[in-house]
């Protein structure tokens, strides 16, 4: 009995050694190679997107690196990695996808969410962007128009789908006030016959640094300074057909070249801008009497451009900076020593080296505003301001 136990026992140490010795395992598993998946085993993508590889390694039981025998079948919805060692025995991994976009896209208004504006002031969009987690061609709607000839508060609404159907709104909202009260004390600055490389861009700043809203009756130059047309539309100024030509012996000698003459300018302006005006003034005014070798051609303009819509001023203060001044302390008289309680046309020019007006607006602003005037720019709804017809 003796006997039997000990032979027993060095059969099992045996056996045992050899599994130790040539690791023989007695279960199969152990010789099956190994797939490690880097990254997410579900992944959830965009509808259109393909997945972007994390990284995988395949290790045989023994430590053999397989990772370069891995084969994958792909399809849509997953990835099955699969690899089998020397011995025939298999690994296999899969990774899932997920396609699916529960995000709205996002828009962003530019400008102000809320805007404020008055009666009878354009109304100007300033755009959005948009942008999304899975979609860059998505299109924006903008659904809603600001009437400024009308107060009440208006709704500007933006809305983008992307291609999962998830939605986006936003509004803007737009109030049209009454135009100020006090229309009895304002000053309407008003800069003929530009722009010009030398006083536009200076003016600009003065008023933008007053915060005074004013009008351009400009007329043609070089397409360089177009520009500073679109600049002071951008800064909130009325921009005013004047001419094209500036010549009055063209534009006087019949409706016809008067009219070709202002289209021009109007398209010009209408480029510029993207804004068609109505806000004119005649070269040399409606009272100008340059047009006389063609009797009778005012009185037949200043009542065809009403009809046809358009806005006319004259002024009734005049710096007198287009001649027979000599000094900024001048233009600063003449405009203010003509100042009354009432509406305030003010003819200046910013012609090219027009210093004395320049040297001298910003003194004019600040007079008004230490004598109770209010600025404002000219709209079809401010009040006419027509001179006596002489011809
Ligand atoms: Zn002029």
């Amino acid at each position: 009995m003796k006997y039997h136990i000990k032979q027993l026992t060095i059969l099992l140490l045996g056996l045992l050694s050899l599994i130790l010795i040539f690791n023989i395992s007695p279960y199969q598993k152990k010789k099956s190679p190994t797939i490690i998946l880097e990254g997410e085993t579900s992944v959830s993508l965009c509808p259109n997107a393909s997945y972007e590889e994390k990284g995988y390694q395949a290790i045989d039981y023994n430590q053999k690196e397989l990772t370069n025998q891995v084969e994958i079948q792909k399809s849509l919805d997953q990835w099955v990695y699969q690899v089998r060692n020397r011995q025939g025995y298999q690994a296999k991994a899969i990774r899932k996808f997920i396609h699916e976009d529960h995000e709205a896209p996002v828009i962003t208004l530019k400008g102000n969410i809320e805007q404020t504006i008055y009666k009878g002031h354009d109304y100007i969009e300033e755009g959005y962007t948009v942008k999304d987690n899975c979609d860059t061609d998505l299109k924006v709607e903008i659904i809603g128009e600001v009437n400024t000839n009308q107060t009440g508060i208006y709704s500007i609404q933006y809305q983008v789908m992307d291609h999962a159907f998830n939605q986006t709104k936003v509004i803007r909202t737009v109030t049209v006030l009454p135009p100020p009260e006090n229309l009895d004390k304002v000053i309407y600055l008003t800069f003929d016959d530009g722009p010009s490389y030398t006083i536009t861009p200076q003016v600009l700043q003065i008023l933008k640094e007053e915060n005074v809203k004013a009008t351009f009756f400009v007329i043609n130059h070089s397409d360089d300074l177009n520009y500073l047309i679109k600049q002071a539309y951008l800064d909130g100024h009325t921009i005013g057909i004047h001419s094209y030509s500036h010549n009055y012996r063209y534009i006087y000698t019949s409706e016809e070249n008067f009219y070709s003459d202002l289209m021009q300018m109007s398209n010009k302006i209408e480029q510029i801008t993207g804004h068609k005006t109505n806000i004119i003034r005649f070269p040399g005014g409606s009272s100008n009497t340059v047009s006389k070798f063609n009797p009778g051609i005012m009185t037949m303009l200043t009542q065809s451009v009403v009809q046809k819509g358009y806005f006319y001023f004259d002024w009734n203060v005049s710096s007198e900076d287009a001649g027979g001044v000599s000094s900024a302390e001048e233009v600063y008289q003449n405009v203010v020593q003509n100042l009354g309680q009432h509406a305030n046309v003010v003819l200046m020019h910013d012609f090219e080296n027009n210093y004395y007006t320049l040297n001298a607006l910003k003194q004019i602003i600040e007079y008004g505003k230490a004598n109770g005037y209010t600025f404002a720019r000219l709209t079809e709804n401010s009040p006419a301001m027509h001179h006596r017809i002489y011809n």
